[in-house]
């Protein structure tokens, strides 16, 4: 079997083995056994790394799916060499692990992450945040839980006033007629913030990339995403 995609985490399995989470196009994501890929000179070394787009041979053993070849596609060359893309791309590898249930084909989350890490290698560091919350909140969507950002929920009338209440628990914008006691699950947005997560989550990354957010927005929005990724979990 031959799977093309990325590795999303590496752990050391007995005395010289390892085990690669692998995130393929072709069977989603799938734990493929390495091997004596600790001992030195070992040949499949090379291919457990992050970072890179891969195209590896695999066989299904008694037990374990084993690698037994393979060849780089694509490397990533400019995350590995900053430091900025390595952290955020790692967070990204991290949430996709957490997520993804083992063998399940996602091809629309398969494609939105080969793209961002794409962009995150071509692109400049200063677009990274940016890229990084288009990911979060495209991956959201992809997974279910779109949030609602056109209407209240309780009301269903478009939002149009300078500020509303992002709801974590219900998902989405509630208006502020509708918000009636202070609540723990939801925070207060500015009109500008829904703009940008409007933007990041309807438009394609080359729409996105010519958009100059501020940095103090996109910090708000990675931390509205990721509490709301903390809901879902
Ligand atoms: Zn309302």
């Amino acid at each position: 079997m031959v799977l093309k995609g990325f590795v999303l985490s590496i752990e050391n399995f007995g005395e010289n083995d390892l085990n690669l989470i692998f995130f393929s196009e072709e069977e989603g994501k799938i734990k493929i056994l390495v091997k004596g890929a600790r001992k030195p000179q070992a040949k499949l070394r090379g291919l457990c790394q992050f970072f890179i787009f891969l195209e590896l041979k695999v066989v299904k053993g008694k037990r374990n799916i084993h690698l037994i070849g393979g060849r780089e596609l694509k490397v990533f060359k400019n995350i590995v060499e900053s430091f900025k893309k390595i952290k955020e791309t790692s967070f990204l590898l991290s949430i996709l692990n957490g997520f993804s249930p083992f063998l399940k084909k996602e091809p629309k989350i398969f494609a939105l992450s080969l793209k961002t890490l794409e962009k995150i290698n071509s692109l400049s560091e200063e677009k990274t945040d940016l890229l990084k919350s288009a990911f979060l909140i495209k991956f959201l969507a992809f997974s279910g839980f779109k949030p609602e950002l056109k209407k209240c929920l309780i009301c269903h009338k478009l939002l149009l006033e300078n500020f509303v209440f992002f709801d974590f628990k219900q998902g989405g914008l509630i208006c502020s007629a509708c918000q009636k006691t202070k609540n723990s699950d939801q925070i207060k947005i500015s009109s500008e913030i829904l703009g940008i997560l409007q933007n990041l989550l309807y438009k394609d990354f080359d729409f996105l990339k010519e958009k100059n957010f501020s940095e103090k927005s996109l910090i708000e929005i990675d931390d509205i995403l990721k509490k709301f990724l903390v809901w879902r979990q």
